[in-house]
């Protein structure tokens, strides 16, 4: 199984609740379901600071968005309107280059 190959896949819903962390450490931190080898981070809006729906393994490249109204006690950012099918297209439009770079 190489790093980044899904990358390109549909991103899914899961609930952050049902996953594993990756340690007692972090509220936010988690294995990723599918490759069980990347984590999820959890990120932030940069300018608002609140928790940010969609999620990216940092081995496979599976993208995620959560489902759950709170993580670690803290609200998560709604989704704007269209927002699903935006990036959708953002990862369709990916290029083959950064697909193959991520892949090796
Ligand atoms: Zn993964």
């Amino acid at each position: 199984m190489k790093r980044g190959h899904r990358l390109r896949h549909k991103p899914r819903h899961i609930l952050h609740s049902s996953l594993q962390r990756s340690s007692e450490d972090s509220a936010y931190r988690s294995v990723c379901p599918l490759c069980k080898v990347g984590l999820l981070m959890v990120g932030r809006n940069q300018e608002t600071l609140a928790l940010v729906r969609l999620d990216r393994c940092t081995y496979c490249a599976q993208h995620f968005f959560y489902d759950d109204e709170t993580i670690g006690d803290e609200p998560v950012e709604a989704l704007p309107p269209d927002y699903e099918k935006t990036v959708e297209a953002q990862i369709k439009a990916l290029s083959p280059q950064l697909v193959k770079d991520l892949g090796n």
